[in-house]
């Protein structure tokens, strides 16, 4: 079981992680513009995904707007994702089904 606010991994061998599905405070899909199929993830049925980021471990317990302000500017400066990003949305990892912000780039 992930604890909110830790600030490491307590998933079982995974200390060292900086991100995890699990632990991490946040989680933002990242929502591609149509035509960048090759940035999404292979699911094992086949199906492509929009790529998850999650937020770092060591940012846990924070504001979490302004955690994921911060993410907003990783995206906004990798090259892999320039011109592809259509909308970022941000959830308190855990609940998928209510986001917390919602960012059109
Ligand atoms: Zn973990």
């Amino acid at each position: 079981m992930s604890v909110k606010g830790a600030k490491k991994c307590t998933c079982p061998g995974r200390s060292d992680k900086i991100f995890c599905p699990r632990c991490s405070d946040l989680r933002m899909l990242i929502l591609l513009k149509n035509g960048n199929d090759n940035l999404k993830y292979r699911r094992p049925n086949g199906q492509l995904s929009n790529p998850v980021w999650y937020s770092r471990l060591k940012y846990n317990g924070r504001d979490a707007y302004k955690v994921a302000d911060k993410m907003v500017e990783s995206v906004k400066k990798d090259p892999k994702y320039a011109g592809a990003v259509q909308v970022l949305m941000f959830y308190i990892n855990g609940n998928r089904h209510q986001h917390i912000k919602k960012v059109i780039l």
